[in-house]
């Protein structure tokens, strides 16, 4: 079969897609880009918004529009959470919610030769007000560390340089069997072959003193940090059941900075969240301005069937939720082009994607003049505005 597939979503999905197609690719079938005629496509939905939502509707016309004859799998948390709703959809064939992905591994890798998406975790005990996570994924599991450190010595054998560490809520890893993140990470960076690991994202009540020390020292784990904020207000954090403080945020940011001055740190936000009166975004501008954060992943909220937000009062009304988000975009913008020159003229180490295109060790994507040998390698490049390709970041 000729087989296509569509992600939306987070990095886990990602990972996950890669898996899968991996595997039917193993099995002998042919993998085409998502443009083409295929005969099964495949496509892995995201909830996390309405627009989200509406991406995966979009993506499973398109497919049935291209051929309409294709079977169509829809998989991920949409199809989890509106199944019903993703089984009338005109081509659908089959919907498979997150319970028949659970089948899969914990411990599974995908993606380019290069770099990696490697999946150590799932689900989410935390529940935060806005988020149909947890029901669509379930509590949060993982892999023993013993497990993991296997199945990233066979992903080193694949001759991938750089491995990004993904999950739902990646540092409560090894919680439920009372094992710790910090000793997977210690794991890993033991591992051969393996140049860089990324951690996807992690809460910031999770990020501990201990892994920012240990990240700063250690010979792999690159300084690169992906925080989720979602309000630089308290009021608006604990309305979210979030579970840090704005304090304990900037409290964070300031020490991955002190360690590592040239780190490049992200941060999701999310406009227009109940409670978020004027003066409430304003805290958050204020907040954001005041930490040296590298850019944003802006999110416009939207209310999530089953979720405890539905029931909070101090709604915003849809028009303000999106000139938030805008005011965001602009600031997220800004602050990137500010980390951008503060990298000018300094000499990072580049992984090599294509003969053209690599990524340096703090996330800033570069170029260089064609030669195929340095793919999968890297070289040290000194930063100038002609060689950085300008990336935006947001949704
Ligand atoms: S930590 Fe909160 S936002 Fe993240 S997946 Fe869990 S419930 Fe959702």
């Amino acid at each position: 079969m000729r087989i296509a597939a569509q992600t939306l979503g987070c990095k886990l999905n990602y990972a996950e897609t890669s898996d899968h197609l991996r595997r039917l690719s193993d099995e002998g079938h042919e993998i085409v880009d998502w443009t083409a005629e295929a005969d099964l496509y495949i496509v892995n939905t995201c909830t996390v918004t309405a627009v989200a939502e509406k991406k995966c509707r979009a993506a499973i016309r398109q497919a049935h529009r291209r051929n309409p004859e294709a079977q169509i799998v829809v998989m991920g948390c949409f199809a989890q959470t509106a199944a019903d709703e993703v089984a009338r959809i005109p081509g659908v064939t089959q919907v498979l919610g997150n319970e028949s992905k659970r089948l899969l591994s914990y411990s599974t890798a995908g993606g380019h030769r290069t770099r990696t998406f490697f999946k150590i975790q799932d689900g989410c005990d935390y529940f935060c007000t806005y988020c149909a996570i947890p029901y669509a994924r379930g509590r949060s599991r993982s892999a023993t560390i013993e497990e993991t450190l296997c199945a990233a010595r066979r992903i080193a054998d694949s001759g991938a340089r750089e491995v990004v560490l993904t999950g739902i809520n990646t540092g409560t890893f090894g919680q439920h069997q009372g094992e710790a993140f910090l000793d997977l990470l210690r794991g890993l960076d033991q591992i051969e072959g393996i140049l860089r690991y990324r951690i996807s994202s992690i809460e910031p009540n999770l990020l501990t003193d201990d892994i920012i020390d240990f990240v700063a020292h250690s010979r792999a784990f690159l300084p690169h940090f992906h925080v989720p904020l979602q309000a630089g207000s308290d009021h608006v954090l604990s309305l979210m059941h979030r579970r840090y403080t704005t304090a304990l945020y900037a409290d964070k940011v300031h020490r991955i900075k002190a360690a590592m001055p040239d780190a490049c740190i992200a941060a999701d936000i999310m406009a227009g969240f109940n409670g978020e009166s004027e003066q409430e975004f304003q805290k958050t501008l204020d907040f954001i301005e005041s930490v040296p954060i590298s850019y944003l992943h802006v999110f416009t909220y939207s209310d999530r069937p089953g979720t405890a937000a539905l029931r909070l009062g101090e709604k915003v009304p849809i028009p303000v939720r999106h000139e938030h988000t805008h005011r965001l975009l602009a600031l997220s913008k800004r602050m990137h082009q500010t980390f951008i020159q503060s990298q000018l003229g300094k000499e990072r180490p580049v992984l090599w994607e294509t003969a053209e295109e690599g990524w340096t060790d703090n996330y800033i994507r570069l170029r260089a003049p064609h030669d195929p040998n340095r793919i999968n390698t890297i070289s040290p490049i000194t930063l100038t505005p002609d060689n950085i390709i300008a990336t935006t970041h947001d949704n």
